[in-house]
C-alpha cells in the first residue's frame, strides 16, 4: 500500500500572531497545486494562538495545508485551568494534535498513561493523533532503544482498536537529535522505525501497520532529508528547527515528492 508522506513543522513556542500570519503566507504562496495536492500532506503545528490565524490565511488561500495543535487534554471541558480541549481544536479546523513529544515528557512531566488518554480523546472526536516516541542518549548508548521505543508506542496505544490506530501518525524523534544538530542515521531511524511498524501490526494488523505514516524527527534538514526519506520505513518528517524558515521547510516538503 502506498503511503502518503507526511511533512508536518512544528513551531514549538515560536511566533507571534503577526510572525505566523507572515509565515504562513510564505509557504502558502510557494504552494504548488499540481504537484503537492495528492503527494503529500502539509501540516502546520503551531501555537494554540496561531491557529486560527495561520488557518484563515490557509482557507482564505485555498490551499491544502493543515493545522494542528502541539498538545491537547482529555478531558471536553471543565475546571482545568489553562488546558485547551480536543472540541476545541477540532473547532478551529485542526486535522490532528501532536501527542507525547519528548519536550512534554521531559519538561512537563507527561507519562505513557497520559499520551494514551490523549490519542483515546482525540480519536474518539474522529480527529488525529501524532505520537511521537523516542529514546535519550543514555538509553541509546545501553543498547535497548528498540524495546523503550515499541514500549512507548504499546502503551500510547493501548485499547484502541484498529480502526482508531489508522487514525495516528508516529512520529520517531530520538531525543538526543533533536535540536542538537545531530540526526540519526537513516539506517539507524529506518530499524527503529521498522520496529514501531512491527508493533502496531501487533497492537492492530498488518494492513494497519502497511498503511501507518511513521516520520522521523530530530534535526531534520535540506541537507539530510532525502537519505532519510529513501528508507522503507520512514514516511516524512516532524520538523522543529527547519520548519520556522518558509525556505527550508518547502525544501523538505518538494523531498517527499
Ligand atoms: P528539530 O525538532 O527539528 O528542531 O530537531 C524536532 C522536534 O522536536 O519535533
Amino acid at each position: 500500500m502506498a503511503r502518503t508522506p507526511m511533512m508536518a513543522g512544528n513551531w514549538k513556542m515560536n511566533n507571534t500572531i503577526a510572525e505566523a500570519v507572515v509565515l504562513t503566507q510564505e509557504i502558502s504562496n510557494q504552494y504548488e497545486k499540481k504537484e503537492w495536492d495528492e503527494a503529500v500532506e502539509i501540516v502546520l503545528c503551531t501555537p494554540f494562538t496561531d491557529l486560527k490565524p495561520a488557518k484563515t490565511v490557509l482557507d482564505f488561500d485555498k490551499v491544502k495545508i493543515k493545522v494542528a495543535a502541539q498538545n491537547v487534554y482529555w478531558e471536553p471541558s471543565g475546571a482545568f485551568t489553562g488546558e485547551i480541549s480536543v472540541p476545541m481544536i477540532k473547532e478551529i479546523g485542526c486535522a490532528y494534535s501532536i501527542v507525547g513529544h519528548s519536550e512534554r515528557r521531559e519538561l512537563f512531566g507527561e507519562t505513557d498513561e497520559m499520551v494514551n488518554k490523549k490519542v483515546k480523546a482525540l480519536v474518539a472526536e474522529g480527529m488525529g493523533a501524532i505520537v511521537c516516541c523516542g529514546e535519550s542518549l543514555a538509553v541509546r548508548d545501553e543498547g535497548t532503544t528498540l524495546e523503550y521505543v515499541t514500549a512507548q508506542v504499546r502503551a500510547a496505544l493501548a485499547g484502541l482498536d484498529a480502526a482508531e490506530i489508522a487514525q495516528c501518525v508516529i512520529a520517531y524523534e530520538p531525543i538526543w537529535a533533536i535540536g542538537t544538530g545531530r540526526t540519526a542515521t537513516p539506517e539507524q531511524a529506518d530499524e527503529v522505525c521498522a520496529a514501531i511498524r512491527e508493533t502496531v501490526a501487533e497492537a492492530a494488523d498488518a494492513e494497519t501497520a502497511e498503511g501507518m505514516r511513521i516520520l522521523y524527527g530530530g534535526s531534520m534538514n535540506p541537507g539530510n532529508v532525502d537519505g532519510l526519506m529513501a528508507m522503507e520505513n520512514i514516511d516524512g518528517g516532524l520538523v522543529g528547527g527547519a520548519s520556522l524558515k518558509a525556505e527550508t521547510f518547502v525544501q523538505l516538503i518538494k523531498a517527499c515528492l
